[in-house]
């Protein structure tokens, strides 16, 4: 396969708002604009942003369980909007999606054995022998007991409902798994496993994944690069380690700012970011973060920046930071504690 993985092109989701829908000046709720990204196999890349930014819409638009407005998605160079019902079923294959929530994601009338080997049974008829096989191998790989073969998920806990859920989405050998929030609804010790065994799969399979999460500890820990949304944009894609250690858009600086540090005797440099999101509905104009940007200037207020690669191969879109190319200060306050702060930005991937 020539080419990356996963490819998307200028990705836009408008959603018509009410009972002007089909009037030409109808309101509509931007969730995606202009997003466009790539992974290749074997790497995460994760999608990072508040509540409401669109990191989930992309994630329905790559597995087209909602249709783009504009834009594109070409699992290993297939356009998906092409396939018919029956290509999609098989590209759907390829490409699986982990659910937030397990409990509500997984049949709860079918045991452990039955959920994972039902995926299969929608492409092939299989012995009985060969269908216990394969649940007994996944459940392996996941790290799940064989007794758990024939309980319900109602009879499991939320880590290995979710690891379930993973197995399940392993069964048709997938060449990617999109996992929204996959980790979100679980323990803290229980979504280390569970980070730790999607690592593990993807040093064994050379898996991808799209990971999308609103948790910064969770992203830096899994992710080879990240792109951070903000009200339907991608506004910076670096590689993690990168893009922790010294963040270029004034919202991924603000964000990681905000984030709580591992160890409490750290300190994190204040990054003055005021008010809240504004509406998808009615997006300010120009920069969507100039209301709430330290930096902003007039420039800001009317032009929307396009999202520029620079010369060290991240990406922002931001006037300021695009044209200067120079990254903030490290965001630990040095003056503050002893010991290698950045080493300990560093993920751990
Ligand atoms: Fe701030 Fe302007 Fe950059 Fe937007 S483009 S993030 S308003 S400096």
């Amino acid at each position: 396969m020539k080419g990356p993985l996963l490819k998307v092109e200028n990705l836009v989701k408008h959603y018509p708002l009410g009972k002007g829908m089909f009037k030409k000046n109808a309101k509509v709720v931007r969730a995606v604009q202009d997003v466009s990204f790539t992974v290749e196999a074997g790497e995460t890349l994760c999608i990072v942003g508040e509540s409401g930014c669109g990191k989930s819409t992309v994630a329905r638009l790559l597995m087209r369980l909602t249709e783009p407005t504009e834009g594109r998605v070409l699992l290993e160079g297939t356009d998906i909007a092409s396939l018919n019902t029956h290509a999609l079923r098989d590209g759907r294959r390829r490409m699986q999606l982990v659910f937030q929530d397990p409990s509500s994601s997984l049949n709860p009338r079918l045991t452990a054995g039955q959920i994972i080997t039902e995926p299969v049974e929608n492409f092939e008829r299989m012995t009985r022998a060969k269908r216990e096989a394969l649940a007994s191998d996944l459940l392996r790989k996941v790290g799940l007991a064989q007794e758990i073969m024939h309980r319900l998920p109602s009879e499991l806990s939320g880590g290995q409902r979710q690891r379930l859920g993973i197995a399940r989405a392993l069964s048709l050998n997938p060449a990617i798994i999109i996992a929204d929030e996959a980790v979100s609804a679980l323990d803290v010790s229980v979504q280390a496993q569970i980070l730790n065994l999607l690592m593990d799969l993807q040093e064994e399979t050379g898996i991808a994944f799209v990971f999308i999460s609103h948790d910064l500890g969770v992203v830096e820990h899994i992710g080879h690069r990240v792109a951070v949304m903000y009200l339907g944009r991608i506004v910076e894609l670096a590689k993690s380690d990168v893009l922790f250690a010294k963040p270029l858009h004034p919202y991924t600086e603000a964000l990681i700012a905000a984030a709580p540090l591992p160890d409490p005797r750290e300190v994190r440099r204040e990054v003055p970011v005021e008010g809240e999101v504004p509406s998808p509905v009615n997006p300010p104009a120009g920069c969507a973060f100039h209301p709430r940007c330290p930096l902003a200037e007039a420039r800001c207020r009317v032009e929307v920046p396009a999202l520029t690669t620079l010369p060290d191969g991240r990406a922002v879109a931001c006037h300021v930071r695009a044209s200067s190319g120079e990254a903030m200060q490290p965001l630990i306050d040095a003056s503050q504690s002893g010991g290698n702060r950045q080493a300990d930005l560093q993920p751990s991937r």
